[in-house]
């Protein structure tokens, strides 16, 4: 057979993780399909070859500028999945982060000047497309420098017309010029925005009438956002602004049952959304009804533990119902600052209960389920985009277990390095 000529190749992995657990392992005693002394190869952003680096080698042959990366003692594995984040805003907001901590409730530090959401909505309306976008790279490249190499992008900080298709012609601009994979979700029903302040419906009504059809029309998001939650959005207002998407070709998804059991779950489930998010008050009636309409469980420890909270969402236990779970950051200025998912991934393991094999597919596999991207990333198979990630630890185990350590050390997206590389 001939050879055919690749762009980039890894060998000598000690461990690849393929997320492709072999047919023959029937006792289910290699469910992350590992491959001792892997190697994966690249051609056209794609991935040409996976299997042993013997193996490999015999299919492929070389140019004069084919990169070859020696992963000799580290793990390979697919490159991180990023399925909730709202990283289009300008403004940290670290003080009141600090107020929070001592002692001040979230749903009322909301409410005041110059914190909460509102805040934020605020300085991104006031920023424009250039100044805006500079700052998410900035954002972005952080997530990056951890091994993120596909994000889903939610709106929200404009909360009206205008505002809301900037935010998302920036995140649909970053998909279009930037090596990663981007999904792009309209989150006009985030808050009710102050100039509405006691007039919801009157919001709802011009997320239904104009924000939603205008964003679809345009294909500015692939996904509708609702936080149905007290305080921002009731069930039935989520009911029908989700179900004004589906008409317009939106994906639901949900921000369920993050503070309360407010029925987001369900809702998710009625409405089939893609994903519900946090569920961290989730009844179990609400998980089941997730379970049998197929909607993958988003889970955001990062979130729960910047608000200080000791109830995290018992990833375990949903894991061991059934259902599909992943795994975000939630990178937010309120209560995410956070681009890493092998920190996401040992928060997963401490305080969700989650086994590491649930945890490393949540990051991977599980999250591009919840962005309906499974058969182009989030496992190394052939044809998949080439997202890779070599880490510079000795076994798949140190992931959770080195925390906030960034190991990551050769980050490649549809075959291009994004950080590190042969000389890493
Ligand atoms: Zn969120």
């Amino acid at each position: 057979m001939p050879k055919t000529i690749v762009d980039l190749v890894i060998l000598n992995a000690k461990q690849l993780l393929t997320m492709v657990p072999s047919e023959s392992d029937e006792e289910g005693e290699n469910p992350l399909g590992i491959i001792e002394d892997g190697a994966v190869a690249v051609k056209d952003g794609k991935i040409f070859a996976v299997g042993k680096t013997n193996d490999v080698l015999a299919q492929i042959d070389f140019k004069k500028d084919t990169v070859q990366i020696d992963a000799d003692g580290k793990v390979v594995m697919p490159g991180f999945v990023d399925p909730h984040t709202h990283v289009v805003f300008k403004g940290t907001r670290e003080r009141e982060f600090i107020l929070r901590h001592q002692g001040v409730p979230y749903m009322k530090i909301l409410k005041e000047e110059n914190t909460g959401i509102i805040s934020t909505v605020r300085w991104t309306r006031k920023a424009k497309f250039e100044e805006l976008l500079e700052i998410t790279k900035k954002h972005i490249s952080e997530m990056i420098d951890w091994g993120t190499t596909t994000l889903e992008i939610k709106s929200g900080y404009g909360l009206n017309l205008e505002e809301e298709i900037k935010i998302l012609r920036i995140a649909r601009y970053l998909g279009e010029h930037s090596p990663l994979n981007i999904k792009t979700t309209l989150l006009a029903a985030h808050i009710i925005p102050p100039e509405y302040h006691m007039r919801d419906e009157k919001y709802v009504d011009l997320v239904i009438s104009d924000i939603i059809p205008i964003i679809a029309k345009n294909g500015l998001a692939d996904f509708n956002d609702v936080w149905c939650e007290k305080g921002a959005f009731t069930r039935e207002q989520a009911k029908k602004i989700l179900r004004v998407g589906i008409k317009n070709g939106l994906i639901p998804k949900v921000h369920a049952d993050e503070m309360s059991d407010a029925g987001g779950a369900k809702l998710a489930a009625e409405v089939k959304a893609i994903s519900a998010d946090h569920l961290t008050y989730a009844s179990e009636e609400g998980l089941e009804k997730m379970k049998e309409a197929g909607v993958v469980a988003v889970l955001l420890p990062v979130t729960t533990f910047s608000l200080g909270k000791d109830k995290f969402a018992d990833g375990g236990k949903m894991v061991e119902m059934g259902l599909t779970v992943a795994l975000g950051t939630d990178y937010n200025p309120g209560t995410s600052m956070c681009p890493s998912m092998p920190l996401v991934i040992s928060f997963a393991v401490v305080r969700l209960k989650m086994d590491i094999v649930s945890a490393l597919y949540g990051a991977t596999l599980n999250a591009a389920k919840a962005i309906g991207l499974e058969n182009e990333v989030g496992s190394l198979e052939v044809g998949k985009r080439a997202n890779v990630n070599v880490l510079n630890i000795k076994n798949y185990e140190e992931i959770p277990y080195r925390i906030g350590e960034n190991y990551v050390e050769t980050v490649i997206s549809n075959g291009e390095i994004l950080k590190g590389g042969p000389n890493a």
